[in-house]
């Protein structure tokens, strides 16, 4: 008994759905979806960014991506960034970018559907999507009604951070998608004038919780502040990070393994 597709799935091919997740908010979980998506396109794959964090969207913002999503007959247009990485958001739908979306749980779960149901995503090799933080609605949705492929969980070293990664990772168990690993963001900052490491949250746990957890351990991430400034900028896909490009192949392979 075959679902039966839309006309945006039929114009759409999509290889895999990978949901990014994060215990909490505040870790970096859209600007890894971002720099995911740009290190994923640098290696030559095709992506798109579903942003599932409809009452936080940042996606648009940190791809510069502005003005309305367009509508034809067979669905709604994905927009497209600079760099080709296309993008479906809430806030390309509205009138202004700064006002609120007050909705409640199941019109947000409803929308979150849509754009994967009713986007015209065209061919794509990977479609990101940027849950929001925890363990809600949209989440629960997500991983009961679309075909997901696949979990990465972000985190940084506060031990908060880590506590609250721990039910993310249970609570996927529960849906039984694997999860391709974990990243550790906000890791360190590497001082700009020596050599030295500096462990800004406390001792990085990344590996430490992927083993105890049984799942791949992806790499952890700097501090940087042309990071932070770049996305504000919504010049996210100018960022240049071999540490990043590694952990997106690493990824790349878990995914194919
Ligand atoms: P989340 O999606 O987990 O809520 P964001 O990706 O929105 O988190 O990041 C929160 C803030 O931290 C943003 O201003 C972002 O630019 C900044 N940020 C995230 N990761 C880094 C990093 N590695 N270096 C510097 N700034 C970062």
């Amino acid at each position: 008994n075959e679902p039966k597709l839309t006309e945006a799935q039929k114009a759409s091919h999509i290889d895999k759905v990978i949901a990014v997740m994060s215990g909490k908010g505040g870790v970096g979980k859209s600007s890894v979806t971002g720099m995911l998506a740009v290190s994923l396109m640098r290696q030559g794959y095709k992506v798109g960014i579903l942003d599932a964090d409809i009452t936080g969207p940042s996606i648009p913002k940190i791809f510069g991506v502005t003005g309305k999503a367009g509508v034809s007959n067979a669905g709604i247009l994905a927009s497209k960034s600079r760099g080709g990485v296309k993008v479906m958001s809430l806030n390309l739908m509205i009138e202004t970018e700064d006002d609120p979306v007050i909705l409640r749980g199941p019109l947000i779960t409803q929308i979150v559907n849509q754009f994967y149901t009713d986007v015209i995503w065209g061919e794509l090799d990977y479609l990101l999507i940027d849950l929001p933080p925890g363990t809600g609605d949209v989440p629960i949705t997500v991983f009961q009604s679309l075909p997901i492929d696949g979990v990465v969980m972000v985190t940084s070293p506060q031990s908060l951070a880590n506590m609250v990664v721990r039910k993310a990772i249970k609570m996927v168990r529960n849906y039984k998608p694997p999860i391709y690993g974990l990243i550790e963001n906000m890791a360190y900052v590497q001082c700009p004038d020596c050599t030295k490491r500096i462990e800004v949250f406390g001792k990085p746990q990344g590996q430490e919780e992927a083993d105890r957890t049984s799942i791949p351990y992806l790499g952890e991430l700097p501090l940087d502040p042309a990071l932070a400034e770049l996305s504000d900028a919504g010049k996210i896909e100018d960022y240049q990070s071999p540490i990043f490009d590694q952990i997106a192949k690493r990824l790349a392979d878990e995914i194919r393994k």
